[in-house]
């Protein structure tokens, strides 16, 4: 069976060293001194280990079950969801005001790493909850914040996100769902929506449904469409569960991977709705969901490939097969542990330097969205808002890169169930897929995010990279080893916007062809940007007196073997995207 050990050395080392939280003038920020993070962290991480992770196998080997309209979790399921609502882990940055414990958005993803690495399928119970109380939050009346939001973060109501319908998933303005309005104020919601997270189940004592619909008559397309609350049990003013509303589960998705969460079919008949925020504006309401629901599916991705990396490497220690070329190992064994040979190595430090840049990545995005909403910052708002589809497309493909990685480690036992490396593979391939495909996400970054404010944003993010460069360019070491592979990935980056701005107006399909290597440009230059400044905490630390040599050298041969090995890899997107739509458009689709 795998194992997973919560990365709390890591987190703290970037939490404090990296990204000096203490310091960052953020509301909230002042209360994550190292002691408190570091109790959260072993607390978060001790549920994740005995709890969480040894229900992974269980989850994927049962799967869940429909039987006459309910849902039943694989078994555990429910006694570690309500242990992990005991222990407040649901509304750790959820508002105060109604319940929540105010933390900052960055320790919900820190803790998040670690509940997604030990048991993905589990975690989007309360995933979808959090995206779907944000929506109501943001958008919802004081009188739904007020209903809804407090059980929500309680744990004993959860979410869910509503958009996909059987003739449409990436274009919603086909969608058909349709609200009608009643006399009271209600709409009457009617349609089917399918794939549908976490839709029924039975760990909670009621599910609140954010639904997409068109109330008739709206404007065409997305310009249509409206958000809705609609709730399995109606609640009653006292806030008590009344009648059951008309919708029902109508089936469940048989999948490949992320057995243990309910993935439903949705019927919605006739079922009372509550229309959240004003009619047809349902798209920016979305947004919200969505936005937040990316960052998270960005983190699923790197996170399945922290706990795959974590079992390859106990099994590259262990594993007895061929020598040491250079001389034994192990003499008195009948062969080396395959953790001497450089090939070996390579995959492992493959994965290491891509989860470890993945963290970082990622929870310098939380950093932002925090300084984002609690200091009001909307040029924090603009940059976390380009990396979005970066750290969603990104993190995801070369999360499950890794675990394809992590299950090459292991030969042969990589493809056996025992070993437990085959499910993180299967869970983590939907990363690519929800929450908008990843494709999707590069247009979203070409198309939209590059010219947002006018240009702006992607610019600041270059004087960004270019002033860290000049500030820390007197460790001569630091320079040599990171940050000029840094600068020249940062030039071919900009070399490719700026490709994009002459080529992408003469014809669409330059950009659009390559929108795919821009977002895998950006995102090694992201990862580059943290190795750098990684590289730059850990200098610094080793000067201190009692610092923890191995963990800091450990760090740098890391983040080296990215800097030779990975980051690279962006000539050659540039390569490519240069060489236009041609070679992408040039066969005609009869040909294919
Ligand atoms: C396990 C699972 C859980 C899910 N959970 C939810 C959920 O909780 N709520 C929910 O609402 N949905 C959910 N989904 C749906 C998911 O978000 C969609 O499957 C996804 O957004 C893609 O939509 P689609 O499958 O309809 O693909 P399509 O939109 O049909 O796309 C097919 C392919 O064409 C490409 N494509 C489409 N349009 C374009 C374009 N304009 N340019 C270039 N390429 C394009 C896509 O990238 C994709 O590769 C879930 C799906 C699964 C499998």
């Amino acid at each position: 069976m795998p194992s997973y050990t919560a990365p709390v050395d890591d987190m703290q080392f970037i939490l404090h060293d990296v990204l000096n939280i203490a310091e960052a003038d953020i509301p909230g920020y002042d209360e994550l001194d190292r002691e408190t993070t570091q109790a959260v962290l072993d607390e978060a991480g001790k549920l994740s280990a005995e709890v969480l992770a040894p229900l992974n196998p269980v989850g994927d080997a049962q799967g869940c079950t429909l039987e006459n309209g309910v849902v039943r979790t694989p078994e555990g399921f429910k006694a570690a969801y309500d242990q992990m609502r005991e222990g407040g882990w649901m509304g750790l940055d959820a508002d105060p005001d109604y319940g929540g414990q105010g933390m900052p958005y960055l320790l919900q993803s820190a803790t998040g790493e670690m509940f997604v690495s030990a048991n993905m399928a589990f975690n989007m119970y309360q995933g979808l909850t959090h995206g779907a109380m944000s929506a109501i939050h943001a958008h919802g009346s004081d009188a739904q914040k007020q209903m809804y939001l407090p059980n929500m973060i309680e744990g004993s109501w959860s979410g869910t996100m509503n958009l996909t319908e059987p003739h449409c998933g990436t274009d919603l303005g086909l969608i058909r769902t349709k609200a009608e309005p009643q006399e009271d104020g209600t709409y009457r919601i009617t349609g089917q929506k399918i794939w549908i997270s976490a839709g029924e189940h039975d760990l909670t004592d009621n599910i609140i449904h954010l639904v997409l619909a068109k109330i008739p008559g709206g404007p065409e397309g997305v310009k249509g469409i409206s958000l809705f609350i609609v709730p399995k049990f109606l609640v009653n003013e006292d806030g008590s569960l009344g009648d059951r509303n008309s919708l029902s589960c109508g089936g469940l998705e048989e999948k490949m991977g992320i057995h243990g969460n309910a993935t439903c079919v949705m019927n919605y008949d006739g079922a009372t709705g509550f229309l959240v925020g004003e009619e047809h504006k349902g798209m920016r309401a979305m947004f919200t969901m969505m936005n937040e629901a990316r960052l998270g599916v960005g983190l699923q991705g790197y996170a399945q490939g922290v706990v795959a990396y974590q079992n390859a490497l106990a099994f590259a220690k262990d594993r007895l097969q061929g020598r040491d070329v250079t001389g034994p190992a192990n003499p008195d064994g009948p062969a080396d542990p395959i953790i001497v040979h450089p090939d070996v190595r390579r995959n492992l430090l493959h994965q290491k330097s891509f989860v470890e840049g993945a963290r970082a990545f990622t929870f310098w995005g939380a950093q932002l969205i925090d300084r984002a909403h609690r200091n009001e910052d909307a040029q924090a708002e603009a940059m976390i808002s380009l990396l979005t589809p970066v750290l969603k497309g990104f993190l995801t493909d070369k999360g499950f890169e890794t675990t394809v990685l992590a299950q090459q480690t292991l030969g042969g036992s990589g493809f056996t169930r025992e070993w437990g490396l085959e499910q993180f593979v299967r869970d983590a391939r939907i990363t690519m897929i929800y929450e908008g495909t990843n494709g999707i996400q590069s247009l979203d970054l070409v198309g939209r995010k590059l010219g947002l404010n006018g240009g702006k944003t992607v610019m600041a993010f270059f004087e960004m990279i270019k002033a860290f460069i000049k500030e820390s360019e007197q460790d001569a070491v630091l320079k040599a080893q990171f940050l000029d592979p840094l600068k020249t990935a940062s030039k071919d980056l900009q070399a490719a916007a700026m490709w994009f701005m002459s080529h992408g107006i003469k014809d669409p399909n330059n950009a659009l062809a390559g929108s795919y290597d821009f977002m895998h440009l950006f995102g090694h230059v992201c990862l580059g940007y943290m190795w750098a400044r990684m590289a730059k905490a850990a200098h610094l630390k080793l000067e201190e007196e009692g610092a923890d040599a191995d963990f800091l050298e450990a760090k740098l041969a890391t983040g080296r073997y990215y800097m030779t090995r990975q980051l690279p890899a962006t000539g050659m997107h540039l390569r490519r995207i240069e060489s236009g739509a041609e070679p992408v458009m040039d066969l005609a689709a009869a040909n294919f």
